[in-house]
């Protein structure tokens, strides 16, 4: 007998999609996203989920401030974007705002 449950993770979050919309009326992309995008770093910044045939779609048209390989933290409620090299997404300190 052990001493916790046992636990399926559930992949509600932690499940990074593309959100690319090329129209404002056509469905966003929805493809597994292979990158996170960061098109301007300063506050509030602006960020993106694409997979690889829309990061080279962007990247034909514009320009972005950083960008790091999307992963399962990318998608999580509460991470933030952590300016580095490379960058990456972490889960915010709780003191800032
Ligand atoms: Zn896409
Ligand atoms: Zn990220």
């Amino acid at each position: 007998m052990t001493p916790f449950p046992s636990l399926t993770p559930i992949s509600r979050a932690g499940d990074p999609r593309c959100g690319a919309c090329l129209t404002g009326t056509a469905p966003t992309c929805g493809a597994p996203a292979l990158w996170h995008i960061a098109w301007t770093l300063t506050q509030p910044g602006q960020f993106s989920l694409l997979c690889g045939k829309h990061m080279d779609w962007a990247q034909q048209r514009f320009v972005y401030a950083d960008r790091h390989p999307a992963t399962v933290d990318c998608d999580m409620p509460g991470t933030g974007w952590l300016i580095a090299t490379p960058s990456r997404c972490v889960m915010a300190p709780t003191t800032t705002t």
